[in-house]
This record gives structure tokens, sequence and C-alpha cells, in this order.
């Protein structure tokens, strides 16, 4: 019944001089689902993303499709088609809604078309249409994610590692960034979903990964996390 996964964590540790900020966790995304990270503030949630990315040095052997990619750079496994939306939607904010878009695809161009990319985009995001020439740094924060987010998909990734999309979001637009999370993840996309907000991530993911102190404490199905009393009083604030 299990698909094989398409990416395959074992044994990651990530450090920072003495500070072991993910120790030796393990799991596994299957194609086209939802698997949330949670835990408390330096858990090591962004660490993990980091390093699975390629941005952040780690040991433990991750691998895409079946491939070992641990040894492999940013720029590569980008182009293997993984993703990284990081927290705190880094935009430029001087360049324009346009711009911004037209940079995600920059290194994919041999890739797919680029301008056929911002068009999907566009119609995935239509308050980017509408913004289209603005500068990004004018954005409000709710829109500014959703250009992150875009900017992402520019390289036509099979994987996203979206890194608290509602940080710092008002309550009814953290609701259109998880409308547009289930969204994307209903055209094929497979999500890795770090949040803070516990209680919503779980709501939308198939899968969830509680980490505490860079080890994981809890793995499961999401609605079976979402509905233990002892789990929610433990780990979720709502
Ligand atoms: P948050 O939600 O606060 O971002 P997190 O679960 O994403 O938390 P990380 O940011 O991965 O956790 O941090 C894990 C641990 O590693 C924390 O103790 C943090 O202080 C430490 N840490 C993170 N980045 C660095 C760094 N560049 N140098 C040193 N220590 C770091």
């Amino acid at each position: 019944m299990t698909a094989s996964p398409l990416l395959d964590v074992a044994g990651l540790n990530v450090r920072y001089g003495y500070v072991e900020a993910v120790r030796g966790i393990s799991f596994s995304v299957a194609p086209g689902e939802i698997l949330a990270l949670i835990g408390a503030n330096g858990a090591g949630k962004t660490s993990t993303l980091s390093a699975l990315s390629g941005l952040t040095p780690a040991t433990g052997r991750i691998a895409y499709r079946g491939t070992d990619i641990s040894g492999l750079g940013a720029e590569k496994r980008s182009g293997l088609g993984i993703a990284l939306t990081p927290e705190g939607r880094r935009v430029f904010p001087s360049l324009t809604v346009a711009e911004n878009l037209l940079l995600g695809g920059a290194a994919h161009k041999g890739k797919h078309d680029p301008a056929a990319k911002r068009e999907e985009m566009l119609s995935l995001f239509p308050i980017l249409k509408e913004r289209y020439h603005q500068r990004a740094g004018l954005l409000s924060g709710g829109e500014q994610q959703m250009l992150a987010i875009a900017r992402s998909l520019m390289s036509a990734p099979d994987l996203l590692l979206l890194d608290e999309p509602s940080l710092g979001l008002a309550p009814q637009i953290v609701d259109q960034v998880f409308e547009l999370i289930v969204k994307l993840n209903g055209t094929g996309l497979t999500i890795l979903l770090v949040e803070q907000n516990a209680s919503r991530a779980l709501e939308i993911a198939h899968h969830a990964l509680v980490l505490a102190n860079g080890a994981v404490a809890l793995s499961g199905k999401a609605s079976d996390l979402l509905a233990s009393p002892d789990i929610r009083a433990a780990y979720l604030s709502a």
C-alpha cells in the first residue's frame, strides 16, 4: 500500500559548534502528502529544513527518490526538485513582484519556460497579478508570504519545504495561506510544513512529526495527534 517515499531521512544531525540542534532524526515523506513538522521554539525545525535544502551542513542520510543526495549542494538539490520557502518571507523588497518571480525561476531556465511558469503562478495567486508591477516591499505581510511561496514554485519543485508560513500574519490571512497550501498540495505538490501553529498544521497535514530538543518526540497520522487529549495538552497550545 505504501508508495516509495519521495524523501527518506535517516539519522539526520545538525550541529552549530557545541549546540546539537538536530539529533539523529529519521522520517520519510510520501509523494503527494503534507507532513507537518511541529514543536516548540528551538526544537530544531528550521535547522531540519535548512539541512534538507542543503543550506546548512548536516550528517546522516538524505535520500530523494531513492538516491542519496546528502553530498549534494543546495543548487543541485534545487535542480532535482526540492524548494525551500524560508521563514520570514525573504522577498527582495526593492524589486517588483514580476522581478521577484523571475529570479525564482532564473536558475532553472533550461528545464522549463519561466514565462509560462510565471503565468501559472499568477493564476494560482491572483493577488500577485494585481500587484505585479509593485515593489515587493510595499506588499502586506500576507501578500509577501504568497510571493515568497510563488517564487519558490518557479523552479517547478516536487517537494516544497515551507518554513513557518503563518508567522506574524493576521488570522484571516493565515486562513488564506493554509487554503493555499491545501490547494498546492491538491496539484500534486508534496509539502514538508514547519509550523508554530500546530493545531492548524495538523488540520491540513496527513502525517506529523513532533520535535523536542532536536529529537523526534512523536510521530503519526495528523488526525490521531489532533484527536489525542494527552498530545493536545502536551504539545498543542490550542
Ligand atoms: P524556531 O521556531 O524558534 O525557529 P526551531 O524549532 O526552528 O525554532 P531551530 O531554529 O532549528 O529551531 O534551532 C534549534 C537550536 O539551534 C536552537 O537551540 C537554536 O538556538 C540553535 N541555532 C539555530 N541556528 C543557529 C546558529 N546559526 N548558530 C547557533 N545556534 C543555532
